[in-house]
């Protein structure tokens, strides 16, 4: 079989140099070939394609243009990108199955500003009508109907519910109804809520309440909102500003109508024929009926028959419920509905989603059994000021966004005004949230759903807000000195903050029995006094009340000739220590982690 020839690649234009060397051939051969196809050319004259293809031909090799494998590289290249522009088709495709659906609001305030008094107020006027003696159930949401047009009131007041939803990496509301009352005014309170629905990008409306009262200043609230860059339109401002009053009913139907305008302008929409899925309301067990869940449905329809997995919970809806306790079969987009038939009541703020069958569930819950105990969770991953910059280098974060807690009102200003200047062509400085008082689990929520850091300037977490940090891995770093707090953020902006790091000894184990075994050494018959002893820590040796080694590795953590990766207290086992094989009964091994100090 003859010899395939080799392919060289050929530019529409070459000198007689550059095709010699392409054939790796002497320039005076190849001039000679040229002569003897009647051309004359010197070494440094261009020749076309086809000229130089002849030659290539008769020197043995095949020609190929290379505008074609150009041509063909940047077809493969667009095809690799295809993909992407088929997602955006698709996407786009999706969109187009997109409708309108009912806005779902919450109400936030600060308290005793008629949050509940409002919310029982439009129940029972909004809701009662036309349902003469219709029992609403507590499922946690309700919804109204305005001029044939329907809202979704969720029955949790306060930013709290809201946040903790949020933080669990569910949004619940499109708009947020401030309550104001008008007798008092802006509160710690109302400024926490603006900033919580700002976080989470929810239009507000506010709902000026008590106007029903004697010592009722509107005006006056009117400015302290514009203040808080919520200027009322009639200042021609953007904001909606309705008063009414819980107590009499007035401007009820007003607010509805702010609500619906408002809702017209932001893009509340959902695919109503797709499986249905969205956030748990509420869970609970009730005697005789089981798990009840109630549901928001956010996508989809949700039908009876239908195998949901909420969070760690799965089941088939068996029953389905509105709001009215009526029995129904469906749910589409918006619809607040309780269901029986989960194995377990799940979380409110756990998502919801509707699998293939039981199998698929069972699947489902598995895994995610084995990221919660593993510690891996589908939870926004925490952000520290330390990792900060690594995340800027990845495009990752554009905005550090800060919570600031201080000691008192004079500090707050100076502490704000000199974070915000740390901002640069980068990175912006965006604090979320700035207030007088402790840190707290409110503040934590927020920086957990938000990916926020919280900076407490002489201000200190509460237990609640500090065990909370711990659970989400949420960073609070305090300071009591400005310029320590600028210099610390400033690096964390340059990339020049480092981690610090701490041992920490997580168990303590007392030798009992030495033994000696061949080829693996020493092992320490141990009893595990306190804490947990874990086969990836490393080991410290103590005798004698003085430290012999340490920063050792564990070898080996058995129990009962099993391997396992950790032993509690009041527990038998067998260590192993590499590089180890001295040991005396009655020496101690503690177990040290290296952890991240949150400074
Ligand atoms: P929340 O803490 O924000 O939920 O506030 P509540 O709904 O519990 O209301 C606090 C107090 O204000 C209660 O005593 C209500 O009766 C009263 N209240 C609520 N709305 C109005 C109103 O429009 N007018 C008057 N006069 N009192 C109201």
């Amino acid at each position: 079989m003859p010899k395939e020839k080799q392919i060289l690649d050929v530019p529409d234009y070459m000198t007689v140099r550059e095709l010699a060397e392409l054939m790796h051939a002497s320039p005076i051969e190849v001039m000679k070939q040229l002569i003897a196809n009647g051309i004359m050319a010197s070494i440094n004259q261009q020749i076309d394609y086809d000229t130089a293809a002849i030659i290539i031909e008769e020197m043995g090799f095949t020609a190929r243009p290379l505008r074609e494998v150009e041509e063909e590289a940047r077809r493969v290249e667009l095809e690799a990108q295809r993909p992407k522009w088929r997602k955006e088709l698709y996407e786009a495709e999706e969109r187009t199955k997109l409708q309108r659906r009912p806005p779902v609001v919450t109400i936030l305030g600060h308290v005793d500003h008629g949050k509940t008094s409002l919310l029982d107020a439009i129940r029972k006027t909004k809701v009662a009508e036309g349902e003469a003696g219709g029992i609403t159930q507590h499922i946690g949401a309700y919804q109204v109907d305005h001029n044939g047009q329907t809202i979704t009131f969720l029955d949790t007041p306060g930013h709290e519910a809201f946040t903790a939803m949020r933080a669990r990496g569910a949004q619940g509301a499109d708009i947020a109804i401030l309550v104001v009352a008008a007798d008092d005014g802006v509160m710690p309170t109302t400024r926490e809520a603006i900033n919580h629905a700002r976080a989470a990008g929810v239009p507000i409306v506010v709902a000026l309440n008590k106007v029903d009262k004697s010592n009722a200043n509107p005006e006056v609230v009117k400015q302290q909102l514009s203040d808080l860059d919520l200027t009322p339109d009639e200042w021609g401002g953007n904001t909606l500003v309705v008063p009414v009053s819980a107590k009499t009913k007035m401007g009820l139907d007003n607010l509805m109508e702010a609500i619906l305008l408002v809702s017209e302008e932001a893009d509340i929409v959902a695919n109503p024929n797709t499986k249905g899925g969205g956030v748990v309301l509420e869970g609970r067990t009730e005697t005789g009926r089981g798990a009840i869940a109630t549901l928001l449905v956010q996508n989809g329809t949700l039908r009876r028959g239908d195998v949901v997995v909420a969070g760690l919970s799965s089941g088939r809806i068996k029953m389905m419920f509105d709001e009215r306790g009526r029995q129904i079969q469906e749910a589409g987009p918006s619809f607040p509905v309780s269901i029986m038939g989960l194995d377990t009541p799940p979380h409110a703020g756990d998502r919801f989603e509707v699998t293939k069958d039981v199998k698929e569930a069972r699947a489902l819950v598995e895994t995610r059994q084995q990221e919660s105990s593993s510690g891996e969770s589908s939870a926004p991953q925490a952000l520290t000021l330390e990792d900060f910059f690594r995340r800027m280098q990845q495009a990752d974060a554009k905005e550090l966004l800060l919570i600031i807690k201080v000691d008192v009102q004079g500090s707050l200003e100076p502490v704000v005004n000199s974070l915000e200047e740390l901002t640069n062509n980068e990175v912006k400085v965006h604090i979320l949230h700035a207030d007088v008082g402790n840190i707290t689990e409110n503040d934590i929520n927020l920086a957990s759903a938000s990916g926020a850091i919280v900076i407490g300037f002489n201000a200190e977490a509460d237990t609640m807000a500090e065990r909370a940090a711990a659970s989400v891995g949420v960073e609070i770093r305090t300071y009591s000195v400005i310029y320590q707090m600028i210099e610390e953020v400033q690096k964390a902006l340059k990339g020049m903050l480092d981690p610090v790091y701490e041992d920490k000894v997580i168990g303590l184990a007392e030798v009992r029995k030495v033994f000696k075994i061949s080829k693996v050494g020493q092992v320490a018959g141990s009893y595990i006094r306190d804490g947990i002893a874990r086969r990836n820590a490393k080991a410290r040796i103590l005798r004698n009340g003085k430290t012999l080694a340490e920063n050792l590795s564990v070898s080996s953590l058995k129990r009962f000739e099993e391997d396992v990766r950790e032993v509690r207290s009041g527990f038998e086992c067998g260590i192993s220590i590499d590089r180890f094989n001295d040991f005396h009964e009655g020496d101690l091994i503690e177990f040290v982690v290296r952890e991240r100090v949150l400074i």
